[in-house]
This record gives C-alpha cells, structure tokens and sequence, in this order.
C-alpha cells in the first residue's frame, strides 16, 4: 500500500502501513520517497522488521527497489533509523547529520534503542554526514538539510521546493505524537528545541511532513507555531 501525496512524494511505510509491536508502544515512523526523475531517495527506514514491507509497497508501484540511491534519516532514533545498516547493505547511500551519523554508528543510549528494549543494529558501512544548509542533488531535485537540534541532538529536516511549494521533512521536530514523552530524556534540549522552532518560523515552509501522524499539506507555519507554544509551556527539565 502506498499513497502518493504531493508531486513527487510518496509515503511507502508507517505505523498504519507496516505495523511492528515492539515492546514500548511505538512503531514505525511515516517513511516517504521521493521520485528525483531518475533515481529515489528514501526519507527515514523504520524498526527494521518491517524493511521488506517498505520495500514490497515500492515494488506495488512503477518503481524498482534498486533504483533507490539515497537514504535521508531525519535523526538517530531507534524507529527511524534502526533499518538503516540494512539498508546501506543494498548499496543505497546513507545520510544524516554528524550527530546521528555518530549516534547510527555507535548505537548507543542516544538511539534510544533501549526504550524498545532492542540493541540498535550494528552499522558498519560508510554513512555521509550533513551540514546545516548543504543541498543535496538528486536527479531533478535539490533537497536542502537544515539542522534542527533539540528533539535530539542529530535532528536533521530535509527542505523540498516542488512548484514554488516550501515542503519540509521535518522527522520529529514538528507534530510527534510521543513529544511529550521525550521531554523527560537526558539528550532533549528544549532551549535548543526552541531555536530550531524559531528558525523555522522565519521562513516557514507551507508543507510539513512529520515523522508520525497525519501530514500538514498547509498552513506549516500554524503547526511550528502550535509546537514552540507546547515546547514552551514546558519547564527546561522536561515534564514537572
Ligand atoms: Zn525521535
């Protein structure tokens, strides 16, 4: 099952689409791919179990799973970026920020893999780091990464102009169902959290598609607004 949503954006995986009971009641992220006219480029991969499902709903469509080029995961977390190792197996290049390319690599606290009761996989492969502002060239795309630290340190959107349409990917930074859940974590950083916010705010993208939950297909700007208000409605040390 996949559903195409704006041009060329497609959602291939999430917890309606590939459900995974792990032991905390999370699951698999939105996972969405993106047509660059020659090539795809994946945004996050999913806990795991559910790579071959993901991949099935490529194969649904037109599209060949080897023409996957690119990977994009929007941060280090267990259920976002847990298939990656996987993933980079089938020659597909990985990206991320240094700080999740570092977390990816050491699979430790900072994946968060134990909230699943789950050791992250083991990634040995090479995994290119981003920086803030680098565009990435894809086919007829150009994808824009902007750091957006504070859910966790290695948060990373990916920016996409289809039509003069601003799209963002924005992984957990906006919308996450489980937000409130992580204020309480040792690598959340509301003052950090709160600058990424107002960053986006200066130049709000109209398209938001989030990690979990529904996407914001309008008005992108109300739903950052809407986050900083909740980010902001919460002490510095999390849940009081
Ligand atoms: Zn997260």
């Amino acid at each position: 099952m996949t559903m195409r949503l704006i041009g060329p954006v497609y959602l291939i995986g999430g917890q309606d689409y590939n459900r995974v009971y792990v032991d905390w009641p999370a699951n698999d992220p939105n996972v969405y791919l993106i047509d660059s006219g020659d090539t795809f480029v994946m945004v996050d991969c999913g806990c795991g179990e559910s790579l071959s499902g993901i991949l099935s709903n490529v194969e649904q469509m037109e599209f060949e799973v080897r023409d996957i080029s690119h990977l994009l995961l929007t941060h280090e977390h267990f259920p976002h970026a847990a298939a990656a190792a996987a993933v980079q197996k089938m020659g597909i290049e990985v990206l991320a920020s240094e700080a999740a390319a570092d977390a990816v690599r050491s699979g430790d606290l900072r994946t968060a893999a134990f909230w699943y009761n789950r050791q992250f996989p083991s990634y040995e492969g090479p995994l290119t780091e981003l920086e803030d502002g680098q565009h990435i060239e894809v086919g007829r795309l150009s994808l824009k990464a902007l750091a957006l630290p504070g859910h966790s340190p290695g948060s990373m959107g990916y920016e996409l102009v289809v039509d003069d349409c601003r799209m963002l990917f924005c992984g957990d930074v906006v919308r996450s169902p489980l937000l409130d859940s992580f204020r309480g974590r040792p690598d959340y950083d509301r003052e950090c959290y709160v600058s990424s916010l107002k960053t986006l705010l200066e130049e709000p993208p109209e398209v938001l598609y989030p990690g979990h939950g529904p996407f914001c297909l309008s008005h992108g700007r109300t739903w950052i607004q809407e986050e900083l208000k909740k980010v902001l409605s919460y002490g510095p040390r999390g849940v009081s």
